[in-house]
């Protein structure tokens, strides 16, 4: 697989775990590794963001430490040559990204916030993060299309009268919006969730056509399968749509679980925010990238859906004890693992390579959730006694030397 390492509290933590829970059990001799840490991105003019994307196209499992695109503080505080673009954004370009699937993580016997999985899809592309923008004053905006062959089309023409405004220029590619559907009903009949697709388009008329491309897609080939599971009772037999606004409310109120999301890049990014919220703790959250080779293979890119983590690193940095949870970071790891076996043995490769990896993660998963469960567990769940970051990793290895 790829291992492509960040920095700060979240690059500390995974390489106190890759030693004490990993390399005594596998040889990760063959992993390729990438440091995007800011500093390295410099060094190497960006180099290694590239290398990085083409080895994930290459090999089809990845997993990513969380990383930082450096603010204008963060440039001269690291003492970078010129600023860095996001490489999230470089990496769903790269992967063609379809969709970011964020799902709940739960440990029997523990409560969290949800009882039941909540699964979300956020489209991987589009929206807001890839506007055009300038500040203007009064006069007349035009928004113009030119396509390929055949005449101009205008698609917005206003008068501005204020002498202060922003204007942006966005789109939502729809091309891959059925492969994202799929994916989420797939997951959905598989974890037997009921599925709402999330969108504005009440007011935001644009956004229609993701609704149009889910419903089409859930009539031909899932309703049948979703109404014998019983998982429309509650949706009057049908795929329900939900506004944004509607959901944000759902989310807090439906804390049973058992329900799935799909919405566009902007709603998917605050709404999976708010569930992490209500789950409690962005440690409890999964955040897996998918993307399409162009010969039909997904590229599945594992991360844990927080950051770096800045204000435990500082915290450590000071000398002062963290509890870091590991869970999102591990759960990654996990997923790009047995994704990485899952392809290698598409590819013809050992049985028994698939099945020990099999074997092992369960394994894993399993002594971290039983440190939960014992009540062993890191702050954010267990409260001011809770395990620090190096204890917790001290107590999961010493589970797994059992
Ligand atoms: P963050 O997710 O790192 O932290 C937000 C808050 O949640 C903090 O108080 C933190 O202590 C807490 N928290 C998050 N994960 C936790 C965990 N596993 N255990 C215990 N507490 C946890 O977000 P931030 O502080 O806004 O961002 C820090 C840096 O991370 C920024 O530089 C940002 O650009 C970067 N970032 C990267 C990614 C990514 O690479 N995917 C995503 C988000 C933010």
């Amino acid at each position: 697989m790829v291992y492509i390492s960040g920095e700060e509290m979240t690059n500390y933590a995974s390489k106190l775990i890759v030693k004490s829970w990993i390399e005594p059990y596998f040889d990760t001799g063959k992993w390729e590794e990438f440091d995007l840490s800011c500093i390295n991105r410099d060094k190497t003019d960006d180099q290694v963001l590239h290398d990085a994307v083409s080895a994930g196209s290459k090999i089809g499992a990845i997993f990513k430490e969380p990383t930082i695109t450096p603010t204008k503080e963060q440039v001269e505080e690291f003492g970078l040559s010129r600023p860095l673009g996001s490489p999230n954004g470089a990496m769903r370009k790269g992967w063609n990204g379809i969709t970011i699937s964020r799902d709940t993580i739960h440990i029997e016997g523990v409560e969290l916030g949800f009882k039941q999985p909540v699964l979300f899809e956020r489209h991987a592309v589009g929206g807001e993060y890839g506007a055009g923008w300038k500040t203007v004053g009064r006069g007349k905006l035009l928004t113009t299309f030119h396509p390929e062959k055949g005449d101009p089309l205008l698609v917005d023409s206003r008068d501005l009268d204020n002498d202060h405004n922003v204007a942006v220029v966005y789109h939502n590619p729809l091309d891959n919006v059925t492969d994202l559907a799929h994916h989420f009903f797939q997951r959905c009949l598989e974890q037997e969730v009921v599925p709402y697709v999330v969108t504005k388009k009440t007011v935001f008329k644009w956004q229609e056509g993701f609704w149009e491309i889910h419903k089409s897609v859930f009539d031909e080939h899932y309703k049948e399968k979703f109404a014998s599971k019983g998982l429309l009772s509650k949706t009057g037999g049908e795929l329900q749509h939900l506004i944004s606004d509607a959901a944000t409310m759902q989310i807090i109120r439906w804390t049973g679980g058992n329900f799935g999301m799909s919405a566009h890049n902007y709603d998917g990014d605050m709404l999976t925010d708010e569930v992490a919220q209500v789950h409690r703790s962005p440690g409890f959250i999964t955040s897996n990238l998918i993307g399409k080779r162009d010969d039909g293979v997904m590229i599945k890119e594992f991360e844990a859906s927080h950051g770096t983590v800045t204000d435990l690193w500082h915290a450590h940095l000071r000398g002062e004890e963290t509890s870091l949870n590991p869970l999102g970071l591990v759960e990654a790891m996990i997923g790009a693992m047995q994704h990485g076996a899952k392809l290698e043995l598409e590819a013809g490769g050992p049985e028994e390579n698939y099945e020990k990896v099999m074997t092992w993660t369960t394994t894993l998963r399993k002594a971290m959730h039983n440190t939960f469960r014992y009540g062993q567990g890191t702050r954010d769940l267990s409260g001011p006694d809770g395990f620090t970051t190096e204890d917790f990793v001290k107590k999961v290895a010493w589970r797994l030397e059992r």
